[in-house]
């Protein structure tokens, strides 16, 4: 018998297994070829190609000991040395190999960061639309989300304003993901310093701490010449959560780290204590041989200009058809504004084109819907007359 706890969460995912039952089901029908899966953000290029150079040079040279055994949990050393220099070799910090902690991926770092940070009760504030995944993460530590809303007429990047008056003294962390899924917006320098003037002010009235959980997946996919601000730059209380799923196109391979701003509150002690959160959170360390990847790899990336060829064509195809979207910035997301209130039945309009997406709401983003678009090229250039017949549903 399952916990009653876990009945939301199984619904849930029952949600996200239907529709991709519905995409294999519809492959089966028309051809994969003739499907255009703009649901999921699984990135479908391949790793470069000094991922598998290191991989044959680890597994030929290496001693297997020291590839394939235990290790310290925070993970090699080698390796948070090369995370520490590649930091602050591009950002003029100062950290160290005791700043960093390599975790299996994302995901596992902020939840190592959340079991460190909140006690039962806490809150997190979280910029909507956002990565619901949040909501749960701080759910295995008994902490809530308090939700700050953006919206279409500030280009969907949060209002500092909005936030001071969301900020309450149980609230011990804010979560900023930049580049942004599910928008694929660039949240620019000045609503940083806003946000981060607004948060020292409420560290000064409220006497503790209030971090940044900084989630950057996407730091590196970027299409424009904007500068994605090193928020540890702007705010003490930073702590980044890194991950190569998306820059290295490795998400099935879970590796990651995270980082304590050395200029935050005892930054020693906050290491200990995400160690051992780390830990008992199941995840031990992170892949060893990952890591030792990542030592080989750390200038490499996935080729962006794809992805930046594919937000153009997409966003031209989208809106010559009749949409309303925003152009990508960064991650590999179009954010489509739903021709009519409620974006499911835009979603079942599309899908009556063979075209799938997500329903803003999956991110408390209704009326609009999320366009993953780090699929093959060809896919978005055939789906061209699929976006035209459904345009033509809504604008002729
Ligand atoms: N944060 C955001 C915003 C994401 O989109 C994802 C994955 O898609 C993650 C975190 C989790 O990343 P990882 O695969 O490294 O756990």
């Amino acid at each position: 018998m399952i916990a009653k706890s876990m009945t939301p969460f199984v619904r849930g995912s029952s949600e996200i297994r239907k529709m991709f039952e519905e995409g294999k089901k519809m492959a089966e029908i028309y051809g994969a070829e003739n499907v255009y899966d703009y649901s999921v953000g699984n990135p479908g290029l391949h790793p470069p190609k000094e991922v598998y150079d290191a991989i044959d040079h680890i597994n030929h040279d290496l001693d297997p000991h020291m590839v394939h055994g235990y290790m310290a949990n925070a993970g090699h050393v080698s390796t948070r040395q090369t995370v520490a220099d590649d930091l602050n070799k591009r950002f003029g910090t100062d950290y160290t190999i005791d700043n960093i902690i390599m975790t299996v991926g994302a995901g596992s770092a902020i939840n190592a960061l959340m079991k460190t940070i909140y006690d039962p009760g806490d809150k997190q504030i979280v910029f909507a639309p956002y990565f619901v995944e949040y909501d749960n993460w701080a759910g295995n530590y008994y902490a809530e989300s308090i939700v700050v809303r953006s919206n279409e007429a500030n280009g969907f990047e949060p209002d500092p304003e909005d936030l001071k008056k969301a900020l309450t003294p149980d609230v011990k962390a804010v979560i900023i993901n930049n580049p942004n899924n599910p928008t694929g917006v660039i949240y620019s320098e000045e609503t940083i310093i806003g946000l981060t003037n607004v948060l020292k002010e409420a560290e000064r009235e409220f006497g503790h701490p209030v971090y940044i959980i900084s989630d950057e997946p996407y730091r590196e996919l970027v299409y424009t010449d904007q500068e994605v601000p090193f928020i540890p730059n702007y705010y003490d209380n930073t702590l980044i959560a890194y991950s190569w799923s998306k820059s290295l196109s490795l998400p099935g391979e879970r590796i990651g780290y995270l980082a304590i701003s050395p200029k935050s509150d005892d930054p020693e002690e906050f290491f200990g204590a995400a160690v051992v959160a780390s830990r008992v959170s199941g995840a031990t360390n992170a892949p060893s041989l990952q890591q030792l990847i990542i030592d080989e790899c750390i200038d490499a990336q996935v080729d962006i200009s794809y992805y930046k060829k594919n937000a153009e064509d997409l966003y031209k195809i989208v809106t010559d058809a009749g949409f309303t979207a925003l152009k990508p910035q960064g991650a590999f997301y179009m954010w489509v504004k739903s021709p009519v209130a409620d974006e499911h039945e835009f979603i079942d309009a599309l899908k009556q084109e063979r075209i799938l997406g997500v329903a803003g709401s999956a991110f408390a983003g209704p009326g609009y819907i999320r366009l993953s678009f780090c699929i093959s090229n060809e896919t978005i250039m055939n789906s061209a007359e699929s976006f035209r017949r459904a345009g033509n549903k809504y604008f002729k």
